[in-house]
């Protein structure tokens, strides 16, 4: 048990170093994206967010769920604005769900479902809406549907294709939240940045073990 708490501790820290190297990568492709239909500030947003948040988590201590909540609420400060709240509420969210463990797929897999809702509520986003929703809710789905019994490295890596899809069904979906709504129709054909970016954050996750337990 001990040594599980600790293998769970450390995969949190790494997983925030690989979504903030992700991110660092994919800083100019997600503001692009988002200048298409917004402002073009998502990319530094996840940047300077994920730096804050890896930082804090650094100077921490406690189980891995209590180093997402410190995370998380370091996001929502450094990362500002609409998407920075959202996502730094769902990183505490999950914190506070997964809490001192067990960190297997029915806690991890209820944390995510109450990390959705609470976007969802503050966001008042609904899936269609062109939103991270769009492919937080397919993976959350994907992996409610695993089977109970199944270690949680092997269902995570089988739910992340339907993030992915997830992803690629916000291209032809029209912005109805957020800034990229005022342009209407004009957001089409280019996925939303805030469901790539989420996309990334799962993918590094799964980097994490792969690196450990190859597959
Ligand atoms: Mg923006």
């Amino acid at each position: 048990m001990k040594d599980a708490e600790k293998d769970a501790e450390r995969v949190v820290r790494r997983w925030l170093t690989y979504a903030l190297e992700s991110m660092v990568a994919h800083e100019q492709e997600l503001g692009l994206l988002d200048a298409a239909a917004g402002d073009g500030d998502h990319g530094a947003t996840m940047v300077r967010g994920l730096r804050a948040a890896h930082a804090a988590a650094k100077a921490a201590n406690g189980s891995a769920g209590d180093l997402l909540v410190v995370a998380g609420a370091a996001f929502a400060d450094a990362g500002g604005g609409a998407s920075g709240a959202l996502l730094g509420a769902l990183i505490t969210t999950v914190g506070r769900g997964l809490g001192d463990g067990p960190y297997d797929l029915t806690t991890t897999t209820t944390a995510l479902q109450a990390g959705l809702a609470t976007i969802t509520r503050l966001g008042k986003a609904h899936p269609g809406d062109k939103t991270l929703i769009d492919a937080l809710q397919p993976f959350v789905d994907a992996l409610t549907a695993q089977p109970a019994d199944q270690p949680l490295i092997v269902a995570w890596r089988a739910a992340l294709p339907a993030a992915v899809a997830g992803v690629a069904a916000t291209q032809t979906m029209v912005a109805k939240r957020g800034r990229a709504a005022k342009l209407g129709e004009r957001s089409q054909g280019h996925p939303d940045p805030g469901a790539v970016s989420l996309t990334y954050l799962l993918q590094a996750m799964s980097a994490v073990w792969d690196e450990n337990y190859p597959s």
